[in-house]
């Protein structure tokens, strides 16, 4: 089976996202979980995301991808902003424990000064912290270019992130 389909916004709600990726005949689809450059969210009606899970078993969509916030910062220097990224974290998949089964994809982090190594520990340090047994969403760390102080611009970063969380 191959999955296609494209970003949606959220703007108009849950079912309305599957309601046009069906026009657009596509299978899947991904969204930002919040404002992805402000990182505000809005609240989610429990019924509209019911309605989207119908929808997805009825026209056999495959797994969706939600998003994280741009400003999202695990391993930033500043820790004000590391925890502000630990709550958007948790909220985001607490979330998506409203459509289990899916996959949450978010930018690893930059670890602004603080060298890469810090900020590979801080990143799982923030999984761990989060990720549970019941957790019922995969979570992916996206590759990036590896721009600035970014983490996660080589595999082998990634994959030292990934050995030091426990729920794998
Ligand atoms: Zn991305």
């Amino acid at each position: 089976m191959i999955y296609i389909g494209c970003h949606l916004s959220v703007t108009d709600g849950y079912e309305a996202m599957g309601k046009t990726m069906c026009r657009f005949g596509g299978n899947t689809f991904a969204w930002f979980t919040r404002n992805p450059r402000g990182g505000k969210t809005r609240p989610v009606d429990p019924a509209d995301v019911e309605a989207l899970k119908t929808l997805l078993q009825r026209e056999n969509f495959g797994p969706l991808v939600a998003h994280g916030s741009y400003t999202m910062n695990l391993c930033s220097a500043n820790e004000a902003t590391r925890l502000n990224g630990l709550d958007m974290l948790t909220q985001d998949l607490q979330r998506m424990e409203l459509l289990p089964g899916n996959l949450y994809n978010f930018h690893p982090g930059s670890h602004t000064g603080q060298g890469t190594e810090a900020g590979i520990r801080q990143i799982a340090e923030a999984l761990n912290a989060v990720l549970t047994p019941d957790t019922g969403t995969t979570v992916l760390l996206e590759t990036m270019a590896g721009k600035g102080s970014e983490v996660g611009g080589s595999f082998e970063e990634l994959r030292e992130v990934i050995d030091r969380v426990e729920y794998r």
